[in-house]
Order: structure tokens, then C-alpha cells, then sequence
């Protein structure tokens, strides 16, 4: 059949007639065919080795200068302070997603003042758990490794040591070892967190009234089975200083009215230890070890203590992060979300105390993204960790921060990591009178 000349030109018409009032009413050209009429570079093809990278130096030019506090009215008697251990706000969505989806909402949404922090410490651009966890507990930066010391190794004083001598009572709680450096940057002061050797010393010579964790092994020596080197057996002494605790049903079965210092070792090393399951059947989860120290520590206030302060910490998202794992994060972000829930419930009925939870630097680089390059109609969604598989690393990208309860006005905007610690005591009703509530 013979089309003649007028009528090719009343159908290309037509054709371009219908794609003009299509686009006018929302219908997009698909990706393909635009890139066959432009001579821009198809993004399809591209692979993670052409990611946009610029490697540089960052200045270090202005001092850091302390955020300017609201000053605080009503003040708080208790605080619980919860870090995610690597915990960025990419490891909350995906929770938020992978447990009930966006419209889902887990426990720190329910908070009502929200801010981020800065996490860099002095020595380093990207810092590690032990220098972000010592801004936490004296406001002061130092190098990455150091706990409880400044950058010229000079001690500090820490958030525990100050208060207890106003009559407050500590606890420490950690999913890792307890000798690792988040808990131990608020009892230590070393030049590295790897002498586990002194840290678990300091620990039991401390003040803090309640510890519980994992890591027996640096309690005992290596010729019984253990990793200390000097082969001093702690596991004795803290059974004369301390009640020693290595079963969940022991959290149950306590008796409340003591007041003698309780440590928890619920297992040889890290809790929930996936590839050492024997002795992960009796241990408690963070919940649970909060339960207990918030129970224990409401006790201490009614026979006198002024207040309390708990630090728990959910210390395997950023294993979870370094490992490359969604399953794992997916665990360990639940384990730390029912902790919080916790201590904001506890803190609505006890209108005294002070939640704020926070992490002490990004793990991983995790990405959430559509299944394909720039179709976000598709329902499949892509998680993925983007700072080397399965040697992930931290990362510089701040941190969010929660808070309810008094004093909660402070942890709101953009705050230092040592701000944390200023924002912690401004709220608290420290007084003046100095006491020990417990030996
Ligand atoms: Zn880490």
C-alpha cells in the first residue's frame, strides 16, 4: 500500500500532538528514549567505581567554641543517656522500613525535642568510639583510642566521678564487652582502649553502683582460660567488692534493698555472640539490663540518693555496620529500640528525668535507594553499606540526637559532642552540697 506524503505527515502530527499534551499532563518520557534524543552520558551504565569522589584535606583553622546553653529552670534529678553504637539516622529509617515501613514509627520518633551532633575528635576527621564516647562524659575532645583523657593525656574528670560526690548514683550498660571503649570512657582514664588489662581495674575500683555487660575473659587470666595478660584473676576481687552477676534469671531474682555494687558479666565476651551461641541463653537483653538498673537505682532514690545516671549502650550496630549486615543491624537496632522505649516511658511517669539518645558516630555509610538508578516507582527498595563490603568503616556525617524530658530544650540544632556533656549537666540539680549517697 502507498502512503502518500500528506497523510506521513498528518500521522508524525498527530504523534507529536499526543506527547505534547502527554507531557503537559504528567506523563514522562521514559529514561531511554530521552537519552536517544540527548547526547548526555547515561547514568544506567555507570558502576560504584565512578561514584563522585573528592579526596582533600579538611582545614582545622576555627576553634571549637562551647554551644551557648538555654538556661535550664526546671531540672532534671535523673538521666538516661542511650547510645547507638554507630547509629546514624540511615540505621533508624531502615528499622523504621524493615519493621512496619515508612509510615511506621519506632521510639525515638516519639521524642519531642530532636537535634544533630558533630562527631570529629581532636586528632581526626572520622572518630572512633573511644574519644566520641570521652566528649560524651567530660565534654572535652581528645585523640581517637584515648578514654578519659585529654589529647596531652592529662586525666579528666568524667560525668560519673563529678556527680557522685553530689549524691548521685551510676550505672554502666553495654551489649559489648563492658571493658569496651563507650562504657569504659565513662568509668576509665587510659591512653588506650585496648588495655583492657587496666580498664577492667578501674572499673571495679570505680564508683559506679551498677555495671552490666558481657566480657568475663578480661576479668580472668589467660592460664584459666581468660585474656588478661598480667594473670591477676579479677573475677575473685570483684566477687569481694561487688555482687557478681552471670545469669539473666539474677537480674530477676535480686534483691533490691541492697546497696552493695553489682557487676553483671553475662558473657566471656560480647553478648548475643552468634558464633559462640553456648552461653547466649542466659543472657539479658538491653532492656532487661536498663529494667534492672533503672529499678535498682529509683530504689537508691527513695533511701536517699539525689539522682541517677545510666548509660546504656546498644554496642553491636556498629558491628552490625562494620560487618556489611542488614539481618544483624535489623536485630541490634530492635534490641536498642525496646531499651528506649523504656526509659521514655519510664521518664513520662517520672516527670524528674532526662532521656536523650544519641550515637557516637555513623557506621558504614548505609544507603537506601530505589532498586533501579532513578525508577523510584519500584517497590523493591535497596539497602546497601557503601564504605567497603564487609570492612565497613565509620563515618564524619553527623549523628541525631533525642531528648524529652527537663532540660531536653538543649539538645535541639546542630551540637559538638562534647556540647552533650554541658547540655547533660545544665540540666541536671547537681546543688551544692557535697555527699556520697553510696560508698
Ligand atoms: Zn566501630
Amino acid at each position: 500500500m502507498k502512503i502518500s506524503f500528506k497523510v506521513l505527515v498528518k500521522y508524525l502530527l498527530i504523534i507529536l500532538v499526543s506527547f505534547f499534551i502527554g507531557s503537559s499532563i504528567g506523563y514522562k518520557f521514559p529514561n531511554f528514549m530521552i537519552q536517544l534524543f540527548t547526547s548526555k552520558d547515561s547514568t544506567l551504565e555507570s558502576s560504584i567505581f565512578d561514584k563522585d569522589e573528592l579526596l582533600t584535606n579538611i582545614p582545622r583553622i576555627n576553634l571549637l567554641k562551647q554551644k551557648k546553653l538555654i538556661q535550664v529552670k526546671r531540672k532534671a534529678n535523673n538521666i538516661i543517656l542511650l547510645i547507638g553504637d554507630g547509629m546514624g539516622t540511615a540505621q533508624i529509617s531502615t528499622f523504621r522500613m524493615l519493621r512496619g515501613g515508612p509510615n511506621d514509627r519506632v521510639s525515638v520518633d516519639h521524642f519531642p525535642v530532636t537535634g544533630f551532633v558533630l562527631t570529629h575528635s581532636s586528632n581526626a576527621i572520622i572518630t572512633d568510639s573511644a574519644s566520641s564516647a570521652t566528649a560524651y562524659s567530660t565534654g572535652k575532645k581528645t585523640n581517637n583510642g584515648v578514654l578519659g583523657l585529654d589529647k596531652d593525656q592529662k586525666f579528666i574528670e568524667n560525668i560519673t566521678e563529678k556527680i557522685h560526690k553530689y549524691g548521685f548514683v551510676n550505672s554502666l550498660i553495654s551489649t559489648s564487652d563492658i571493658t569496651h571503649a563507650t562504657p569504659a570512657a565513662f568509668v576509665s582514664h587510659v591512653e588506650s582502649r585496648s588495655n583492657s588489662d587496666e580498664i577492667s581495674k578501674q572499673i571495679l575500683e570505680s564508683n559506679i553502683m551498677t555495671i552490666l555487660g558481657g566480657g568475663r575473659h578480661f576479668f580472668t587470666p589467660e592460664e584459666e582460660g581468660g585474656l588478661r595478660k598480667d594473670n591477676i584473676n579479677l573475677l575473685d576481687s570483684a566477687k569481694l567488692s561487688h555482687i557478681l552477676l552471670t545469669q539473666r534469671s539474677e537480674l530477676e531474682s535480686f534483691d533490691f534493698a541492697s546497696k552493695e555494687k553489682v557487676i553483671g558479666l553475662f558473657a566471656d565476651r560480647h553478648l548475643r555472640d552468634v558464633e559462640n551461641i553456648d552461653n547466649h541463653a542466659l543472657e539479658p537483653s538491653l532492656r532487661e539490663m536498663l529494667n534492672f538498673a533503672i529499678t535498682r537505682s529509683s530504689q537508691h532514690n527513695k533511701d536517699g540518693c539525689k539522682g541517677f545516671f545510666i548509660m546504656a549502650e546498644g554496642s553491636q550496630v556498629d558491628w552490625a555496620g562494620h560487618a556489611n549486615d542488614i539481618n544483624y543491624l535489623k536485630k541490634e537496632m530492635h534490641d536498642f529500640d525496646q531499651a528506649v522505649q523504656l526509659a521514655l516511658d519510664y521518664a513520662k511517669d517520672n516527670q524528674n528525668t532526662l532521656v536523650v539518645v544519641t550515637a557516637d558516630h555513623e557506621t558504614g555509610g548505609l544507603l537506601i535507594e530505589p532498586e533501579f538508578l532513578k525508577n523510584y516507582l519500584t517497590p523493591q527498595v535497596k539497602f546497601s553499606f557503601n564504605t567497603g563490603i564487609g570492612y565497613g568503616s565509620h563515618t564524619g556525617v553527623p549523628v541525631p540526637i533525642y531528648a524529652y524530658g527537663p532540660g531536653s530544650e538543649n539538645f535541639t540544632g546542630t551540637l559538638d559532642n562534647t556540647d552533650v556533656y554541658y547540655a547533660m549537666l545544665e540540666a541536671l540539680d547537681i546543688g551544692n552540697e557535697e555527699r556520697n549517697c553510696v560508698d
